[in-house]
């Protein structure tokens, strides 16, 4: 299943598409100094390996615009240049040759600067985003509307839309975001139905994980899944590495990006669990994530209820009686002492995405199933069946007769 996306506009940042259909993207920004190139440009490199497609930029000085023209030869994915009060820099930031701008219309307000800005970015051939933050909304729009309502806003953003279609510039994307997460979702539905523009998503000032990360999914999803929304940031008081995965995770866990690395699904275990669940998921999650690997991994607590639970994962791994049972697809492969299982889940996850599922159902200790079947059953018998699932089926059936 996938959204159906709302049709916008199709610009590029770089290389890299956005709007008109394109794959939703990620962005992030870096915490360096933007005038320290080294670091500046190992945060890049960070942020493009968790997942970013798209970087920003603080160029908020002369040194930053000058670092920036360092970086571009050298970056690994287009750059976006973040610009506050100094049209000069944008222009600055242009001549660096950045691959996007972004306006903040609530502290670049003159309409000839505006122009300016938008004139040398059309001979450039770069894109802007006209990015509106309810924390520096325009002071006129704030006193018309009494506060940063969502009219006020997409009021920001459109009047700065007017002022680039003026000067027939028009590879234009907004944001409007606001740290209200209702508020946020309203804004950008007004907006999605004031513009064909493509919008970029986020809450700001989101604030550090968990939080933060929980109004920047609640924000974001509700907009995907309308179809609204075509490049997303998580703003978090965090690493942006953080950002960058978890923009990444939220695609691919939405169904709009390939997942490119480990899907580790755990049961949230209950008195019925054989081991630390938390500990066992946690050291499994730490190993596996390293090796990149693009397969979905279960940790179940028990194994009377945990193969079946996660039958739908490529591999998985559940406790009882002091063992490991590995499963492939709900298959039980393997029965390791349990100080080994997550070894042998490592090496079965490598196992597995080398040699695929087929290979690794055939190769498995055909031993191995009718051992786990036994520890089932014995644990059934000493624990009972929570569930009664057998009960409650008779039962059903026998008021049907
Ligand atoms: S898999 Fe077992 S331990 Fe985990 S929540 Fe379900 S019943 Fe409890």
């Amino acid at each position: 299943m996938s959204f159906e996306r709302r049709q916008t506009r199709q610009l590029m940042v770089g290389n890299v598409p956005v709007g008109g259909g394109a794959p939703v993207t990620v962005q992030s920004m870096t915490t360096t100094k933007t005038h320290d190139v080294d670091a500046t440009l190992a945060q890049v490199y960070a942020l493009a390996g968790a997942g970013a497609d798209i970087v920003r930029i603080t160029c908020n000085t002369v040194e930053a615009a000058q670092g920036l023209a360092e970086m571009m030869p050298r970056t690994p994915v287009p750059i976006v240049a973040d610009i506050h009060y100094q049209y000069k820099l944008a222009l600055a930031a242009i001549e660096a040759g950045v691959s996007a701008l972004r306006l903040n219309p609530g502290n670049i307000r003159k309409e000839e600067h505006i122009k300016a800005v938008a004139k040398e970015a059309l001979n450039a051939g770069i894109p802007i985003r006209i990015g509106v933050n309810a924390g520096s909304l325009d002071k006129d729009l704030l006193a018309k509307y009494g506060g940063p309502v969502p009219e006020a806003l997409v009021e920001s953003a459109m009047i700065e839309a007017k002022y680039l279609d003026d000067v027939d510039f028009h590879d234009i994307k907004i944001s409007v975001k606001h740290s209200n997460v209702p508020l946020m979702i309203e804004s950008y539905r007004l907006l999605a139905d004031t513009t064909e523009y493509p919008l970029h998503l986020g809450v700001t000032e989101a604030g550090p994980p968990p939080s933060g990360l929980i109004k920047s999914v609640a924000g974001i999803s509700t907009l995907l899944s309308e179809g609204i929304g075509d490049t997303i940031r998580f703003s978090l008081t965090a690493d942006p590495v953080e950002e960058a995965k978890a923009g990444k995770q939220l695609l691919e866990f939405l169904g709009l990006r390939e997942r490119s690395g480990l899907d580790l699904i755990a049961c949230p275990s209950c008195g019925r669990a054989e081991v630390d669940v938390i500990s066992v998921a946690q050291e499994a999650n730490d190993r596996l994530e390293e090796l990149e690997l693009p397969i979905q991994v279960a940790v179940m607590g028990c194994v009377v209820n945990g193969p079946g639970e996660a039958r739908e994962a490529d591999l998985g791994l559940a406790a009882g009686k002091g063992r490991g049972h590995l499963f492939i697809k709900g298959e039980v492969v393997r029965v390791v002492d349990e100080a080994d299982m997550v070894d042998a889940l490592v090496d079965e996850a490598l196992l597995l995405s080398e040699q695929g599922i087929e290979a690794r159902l055939a190769a498995r200790d055909v031993s191995a199933a009718d051992l786990a079947e036994e520890t089932r059953i014995e644990l059934l018998t000493s624990q009972g069946d929570a569930n009664d699932a057998a009960g409650r089926r008779a039962a059903v059936k026998a008021k049907a007769e």
